[in-house]
């Protein structure tokens, strides 16, 4: 363990001093990096007007403001924001929504398609829904069945749009739960756009939503505000979190259309969307992503994200022949190298020795097993990814030779 004590831009400053290059921006949250100062001036200026507030029957600016915001950058189509407080609990939401959608239109659905090595949160419900295995294993018995669409792999795309839509034939499915164009958690598993606008294609064949899971790829990270605009597509439900206050505070938002927020409006209070958090719209949380969508507007995150974007590809473009890698990849700012060593996976034990030979470079890089992958903030510099990739370079050498 090592103490923190500050950080400022892409660096965690530990308590003997060091500079610790945060090349995962703290678990993908910092999007313009630690600290940000017009997003901490915000946070500042907001505490001198409110703490919590109740968010039922009372409102307040920063959360309007925040909404409208959201739905003026998020792609057209979602009119309605409910807020939250973390990536799990948005998709819970998400996946109330549908059901309750369905539910309240008279035609209940009752199935939900995800992806194989989807990664939607740590809740009981979003378990259910992500890849089953270590993590869950425990807690299986609690855990509710989905189907699952194989991973659209090079050359095999054409089999998770069949499968997709054999599940759709059933006329059971209230949704496709899918994390645009990268799964995170699940080994920075990259596809291209035209599956994703395929997969909308057939939910809207068969009258079946669409929830996009942006709370990794929203924000910047794969080289677009949103993923889901790079297939030209709305979905009926949208997930956003990590970096949506820039990743100084929690809080997170599920959009939908007004199809769905119209299915729940009825003075009948058994339609009601019931789901309340004691902390929905923090006004400080609220005040924090509205100056964050300030900075979106007033600053140049875009070039900065294309910046980025392409210093990663010049410093990947020489890796491709490494025969140390099984693969390299990239979307947006978001690089993945697997490792090529004998029983990869999550549990890899090459996982935690190559994590302590980044942290003793003071480079916080964690492998997902013997997948290392880069997700630094907007405001990395070149020289500074000069470092994260020699160390990467070096890591591969040494595992191959045994000393790592
Ligand atoms: C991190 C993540 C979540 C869960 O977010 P938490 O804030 O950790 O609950 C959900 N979906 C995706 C795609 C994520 O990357």
């Amino acid at each position: 363990m090592k103490r923190i004590v500050r950080t400022e831009g892409a660096h965690l400053v530990d308590e003997t001093g060091e500079l610790i290059l945060d090349a995962i921006s703290s678990w993908w949250v910092i999007t313009h990096g630690h600290r940000h100062p017009p997003i901490m001036q915000a946070i500042r200026d907001a505490t001198e007007a409110y703490g919590q507030i109740i968010f039922a029957e009372y409102t307040h600016e920063p959360a309007e403001a925040l909404a409208s915001g959201l739905i003026e950058i998020a792609p057209p189509g979602l009119a309605h924001v409910f807020y939250s407080d973390s990536g799990s609990t948005c998709v819970e939401v998400a996946l109330k929504m549908a059901l309750g959608f369905f539910h309240n239109s008279g035609t209940p659905r009752r199935r939900i398609v995800v992806m194989e090595h989807g990664y939607h949160g740590d809740t009981i419900g979003t378990m259910s829904t992500g890849e089953r295995g270590v993590f869950n294993a425990a807690y299986e018995p609690l855990l509710f069945g989905v189907d699952r669409l194989p991973f659209p792999a090079p050359g095999k795309e054409q089999d998770t749009l069949d499968a997709f839509e054999g599940f759709c034939r059933t006329g059971q499915v209230a949704a496709l739960l899918i994390e645009p164009l990268v799964l995170g958690a699940g080994g920075m598993k990259m596809y291209p756009a035209t599956v994703l606008s395929e997969l909308k294609r057939i939910a809207e064949r068969h009258d079946s939503l669409l929830i996009a899971d942006e709370v990794m790829t929203g924000w910047g990270r794969t080289g677009t505000m949103f993923a889901c605009s790079q297939a030209a597509l709305t979905p009926d439900i949208l997930c956003t979190s990590k970096g949506l206050t820039g990743g100084a505070l929690p809080l997170a938002a599920t959009l939908c259309t007004a199809a769905i927020f119209d299915a729940h409006l009825s003075t009948d209070r058994s339609r009601t969307f019931f789901h309340s958090s004691s902390y929905t719209a923090n006004p400080i949380a609220c005040a924090a992503a509205l100056a964050n969508l300030e900075v979106w507007k007033n600053e140049p995150v875009g070039a900065r994200v294309d910046a980025l974007s392409a210093m990663q590809e010049a410093r990947l473009a020489p890796l491709q022949n490494n025969r140390h890698f099984a693969d390299v990849r990239r979307t947006g700012t978001i690089v993945a190298l697997d490792l090529d060593v004998p029983g990869g996976g999550y549990l890899a034990d090459v996982g935690p020795r190559l994590r302590a030979f980044f942290r003793q470079k003071n480079l916080l890089i964690r492998p997902l097993g013997n997948i290392i992958y880069l997700m630094p903030p907007y405001c990395v510099t070149a020289t500074e990814l000069d470092c994260a990739y020699a160390a990467i370079e070096e890591a591969a050498q040494r595992v191959a030779e045994g000393t790592v």
